[in-house]
């Protein structure tokens, strides 16, 4: 029986004091991932890593182990001693319990321990032959076999592993610094999330909401959301930013072809105060070139005018069909199509400027104090932390 799974990992390009903090950023984060299945442990040794299952299932902990950003592959594996008659039981075992079972095979063995009494190649025979003797229906395949059966000979056990599942890929949550996540409760913002944490970023998000013109389920969804990516991004704060009185200022005082305009520069904004105030160094939005009068690029550029920080725009060459597609693999969609209204739907004008200019925007913006608007709306702000919700009861054995 596979107790071990084999983790592999690493971008080519990483190398020296870069591989180290990589390394141990990963496992921290499996082993944050794996910490409510009890008795399960994440090691490193010999630039690799296994996770011990110690008498848990496999299945429900790969399933954990496909969301951890920095897992390239996934195998299940099986450790015994290093005497061929163990070696020989097990792989037998190993590809008669694979279900389908394959129709081809071959061996790949390493010896790394030199004073095993076989060479590798005499492994590969070895086991290759018991393997062909006792299973019927098997062949060799050295070119394209469907199981490649890897075999890992050390000092202090022998590895053996079949299966490949392939992970996300991606770069280790928080290897790449901290982004601050502008939140809506749409279809695009945890898409955009998923990407910039499949680079490394640690998230920090902020929602705007509307109350009362905006519902009380409204502001839940963005939690709902905000919980379903802590599946990929571990703890997330959430800051949630009173908007009411900036929208009916807005509304009062500005032409409503530039109401979203407006408001997004005050969104932005206020989102770059808190990111300042929570170690952030960049904004990431859901915005999609083209796909709506403000994301238009003159709006991207009206809207870029009020900070220096970058706005990183992950979703920017997807089209909608291919971020709800993402959106349904990561388990944000359901949510995300729950019809609460947000606070730029409500106050969606009939005709929103498509190419809105600089200057006209900060002249407009003139007749409302920007400065004490935004201090007020950070200084009212509240911030909810969501944590990931652990799987244990679901898959507890004891
Ligand atoms: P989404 O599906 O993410 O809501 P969208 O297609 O509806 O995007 P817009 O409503 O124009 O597009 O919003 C563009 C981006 O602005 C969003 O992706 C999000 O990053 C940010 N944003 C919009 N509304 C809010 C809000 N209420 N709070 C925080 N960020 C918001
Ligand atoms: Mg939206």
């Amino acid at each position: 029986m596979s107790d071990l799974i084999l983790i592999r990992y690493g971008e080519l390009a990483l190398k020296g004091k870069n591989r180290n903090q990589f390394e141990n950023r990963l496992l921290q984060n499996i082993r944050e991932k794996l910490s409510s299945f009890s008795g399960v442990q994440v090691k490193k040794t010999f630039g690799r890593m296994f996770v011990e299952l110690n008498g848990q299932p496999m299945d429900p902990v790969v399933e954990e182990l496909r969301e951890v950003f920095g897992v390239v592959g996934i195998s299940p594996a099986t450790r015994v001693e290093s005497d061929l008659d163990q070696i020989q039981a097990a792989a037998l075992e190993l590809v008669q319990g694979l279900d389908p079972r394959p129709r081809t095979f071959k061996v790949i063995a390493k010896r790394a321990w030199k004073e095993f009494s076989h060479t590798s190649q005499e492994i590969n025979h070895l086991l290759g032959s018991h393997i062909l003797k006792n299973t019927e229906g098997i062949q060799v395949d050295v070119h394209q076999p469907e199981l490649s059966l890897r075999v890992e000979v050390r000092r202090e056990g022998t590895y053996l592993y079949g299966r490949d599942l392939s992970g996300p890929g991606g770069l280790p949550v928080g290897s790449s610094g901290r982004v601050m996540l502008m939140l809506s409760g749409g279809i695009d913002s945890p898409v955009a999330a998923y990407y910039v944490l499949k680079r490394g970023a640690a998230l920090e998000a902020v929602h705007f909401h509307s109350y009362p013109f905006t519902s009380e389920r409204a502001r839940k969804k963005v939690e709902d959301l905000a919980q379903i990516l802590t599946r990929y991004a571990g703890k997330i704060h959430l800051h949630v930013v009173p908007f009411t009185e900036i929208q009916t200022q807005i509304r009062e005082k500005c032409p409503s072809a530039y109401m979203i305009t407006i408001m997004r520069r005050f969104m932005v904004r206020i989102s770059e105060e808190l990111a300042r105030s929570n170690q952030a160094l960049a904004l990431v939005t859901g915005e999609s070139l083209g796909q709506v009068a403000s994301q238009t690029l003159e709006s991207m550029n009206v809207i870029n005018d009020v900070t220096r920080m970058p706005i990183l725009r992950p979703l920017v060459g997807m089209d909608k069909q291919e971020i709800m597609q993402v959106s349904r693999k990561i388990g944000t969609y359901e949510t995300s199509i729950l019809p609460y209204e947000d606070c730029c739907t409500v106050f969606q004008p009939k005709y929103p400027v498509t190419r809105p200019g600089v200057e006209r925007s900060r002249a407009l913006e003139a007749s409302l104090d920007v400065e004490r608007l935004v201090q007020d709306a950070v200084a009212a702000t509240e911030c909810v932390t969501l944590k990931r919700e652990t799987t244990q009861e679901e898959f507890s054995y004891f």
